[in-house]
């Protein structure tokens, strides 16, 4: 802004000087002018004298033909004179250009007039009179008189006129020089201040050019990053949706299809194959899912089989002459590359991410950030997914059976019990009491007593049906809990679970007792009872019984 008003100004300036400059050689043309006006008069004036004495000489030379032939034609140019000359005479008085030149005019009117009159005066008389009469008019020469005066006059103003000529073209001559140069050096200086404000425009111009290419430029990196925060912030919210359905799953292999639903959203085009660290074995991953158009990959992969799991960190492989990992199944494509990385959080592994299908140019660099940004936090919501489970698995499991504890068997206890009653359908409760327990751990040890108790905690679990619940109730007692079960149904598989304890030595390694039995209280609802107490209270009662009447047996509550 400020270099265009600054221009303004400039224009303006040189404008004014321009006009200033054109207006040198235009006064300097007027006065050259006017001296080619006051020569051109001078001569006009100088003409018209000059006419003067031609008319007067045609008017001498008419009366001469006639004053010696006496025939009327010779009198044609007088009388032409005669119709003429006033006007010419009052032309060169009045028209005559200085006061000098004026005086003389009249002079030499006034003789032309006396001229005239003397030769009106001998035509006269030779009419009248004849030519001798007139010749001896003649001869006294006094219009001879008249036309010497004339002519010195004329001869003399003659000269002056042509000396005046020559000073005014003298003066022509050097205005003229003047005016050329103050010409030439008019349009040099119009040429300079052009080049000038030319010049100043050209810099202003180049410089709103370098203006608008720092604006172009400064749009473009706005845009781009603009668009570099609108896919980052995308990217933020997908893996923040990710996130939010991992951190909600019951176990870490539920988060696998939310896994294989989420990446092609935050990877377009690229497949992938989701490897979880198996529960029971620490150097063996399981493939959970994969999504895209995933390479083949085997159903489980060792540790030592993925040079991410080997060295612990990400392993990219683009070309044939990157080592391929033992656990890809296709040679690796030279078009794109792939990526495993190790999905770790607080120095433990939870799985392996297999990419497929990355950018192997440019765009691989932006691929391989997000797929680790989203790795990292996968890993950590994936831990957190096994530790929510583990501890959920501590507040309902006993540590030394991997039966339900008590605090779990209450409550599933009563809601079995209230679906029951809305589904209007029975359920079954099962006592178990080991029977003379206390001889095992007096005899072999309390570390015997605890092997036997997993032992027959397994059989328990193999027993029962899936949807039926085991549960550690306390010391060496247990409980079964068979929704949908009625009484005869649940005798009938506690006799079952009795036979098959009773058939096994529970501790096979080392010293140990050689047979256990258990005896086996049932009662159920409706049955037996209404409620959750008095069904565990029913159930108490039949396993006293079945201790009473010799223990090794199952009793039904009556
Ligand atoms: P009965 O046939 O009358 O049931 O005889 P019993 O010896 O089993 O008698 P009771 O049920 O009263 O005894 C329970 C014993 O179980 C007491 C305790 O030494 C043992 N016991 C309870 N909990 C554990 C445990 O966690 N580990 C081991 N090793 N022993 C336990
Ligand atoms: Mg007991
Ligand atoms: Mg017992």
């Amino acid at each position: 802004m400020r270099s265009a008003r600054h221009l303004k100004f400039v224009a303006l300036a040189v404008f004014i000087v321009m006009v200033l400059i054109a207006a040198v050689p235009f006064w300097l043309n007027r006065s050259v002018n006017d001296l080619l006006a006051q020569s051109r008069a001078e001569l006009r004036a100088q003409q018209r004298l000059d006419d003067i004495l031609t008319s007067m000489r045609d008017a001498e030379t008419a009366q001469r033909g006639f004053v010696i032939t006496g025939n009327d034609v010779f009198l044609e140019p007088y009388e032409q004179v005669r119709r003429t000359l006033p006007g010419v005479l009052h032309d060169a008085k009045d028209k005559a250009p200085t006061d000098a030149e004026r005086a003389t005019a009249w002079r030499i009117a006034r003789l032309a007039e006396l001229k005239l009159a003397e030769l009106d005066e001998t035509i006269q008389l030779r009419r009248r009179a004849g030519f001798e009469a007139t010749e001896r008019v003649v001869s006294s020469l006094r219009g001879k008189q008249y036309m010497d005066d004339m002519r010195r006059l004329v001869a003399a103003e003659d000269a002056r006129s042509m000396a005046r000529h020559d000073a005014l073209q003298a003066d022509l001559l050097a205005r003229s020089a003047r005016s050329f140069t103050v010409s030439v050096a008019a349009t040099a200086c119009n040429i300079v201040a052009l080049g000038i404000l030319l010049l100043l425009i050209m810099r202003m111009l180049r410089a709103r050019r370098a203006i608008a290419g720092q604006l172009e430029t400064q749009t473009g990196q706005l845009a781009e990053a603009v668009g570099l925060t609108t896919r980052h912030n995308r990217e933020l919210k997908f893996v923040a949706e990710m996130l939010r359905a991992v951190e909600a799953v019951p176990s870490v292999p539920d988060a696998a299809p939310v896994i294989a639903r989420s990446l092609p959203k935050l990877l377009p085009g690229v497949s992938g194959t989701l490897f979880l660290l198996r529960d029971e074995d620490e150097h063996v991953l399981d493939r959970h899912t994969q999504w895209g158009t995933p390479s083949e990959q085997p159903s489980e992969i060792d540790i030592e089989s993925c040079w991410s799991l080997r060295h612990g960190a990400r392993y990219r492989t683009a070309s044939s002459n990157d080592l391929p990992c033992a656990h890809y199944r296709r040679p690796v494509e030279e078009t794109t590359a792939r990526l495993c990385i190790p999905l770790v959080t607080h120095d433990e592994l939870v799985g392996m991410l297999h990419l497929e299908g990355l950018a192997a140019g440019p765009a691989y660099e932006e691929q391989e950030r997000l797929a680790v940004t989203v790795a990292e936090q996968l890993a950590l919501a994936l831990g957190n997914a096994r530790l929510r489970e583990s501890l959920r698995r501590q507040s309902v499991l006993d540590p030394l059976t991997g039966l339900f504890n008590r605090r779990h068997f209450d409550a599933a206890l009563k809601r079995e019990l209230a679906r029951a009653r809305r589904k209007n359908v029975p359920v079954s409760l099962v006592l178990v009491d080991i029977d003379h327990f206390k001889r095992v751990n007096d005899d072999y040890g309390h570390a015997v007593g605890d092997a036997v108790l997993r032992t027959i905690a397994q059989q328990l679990r193999l027993g029962i049906r899936e949807g039926d619940i085991a549960c550690r109730y306390g010391g060496e007692e247990m409980v079964l809990l068979l929704p949908e079960c009625a009484a005869a149904d649940a005798g009938t598989r506690a006799e079952a679970i009795r036979i098959a304890l009773a058939a096994i030595v529970p501790h096979p390694e080392g010293e140990g007792p050689q047979k256990v039995t258990a005896s086996f209280g049932v009662a159920a609802y409706p049955a037996h009872a209404q409620d959750a107490e008095a069904l565990f209270w029913a159930a108490d009662k039949a396993l006293y019984r079945a201790k009473q009447q010799g223990r090794n047996r199952v009793m039904t509550g009556a």
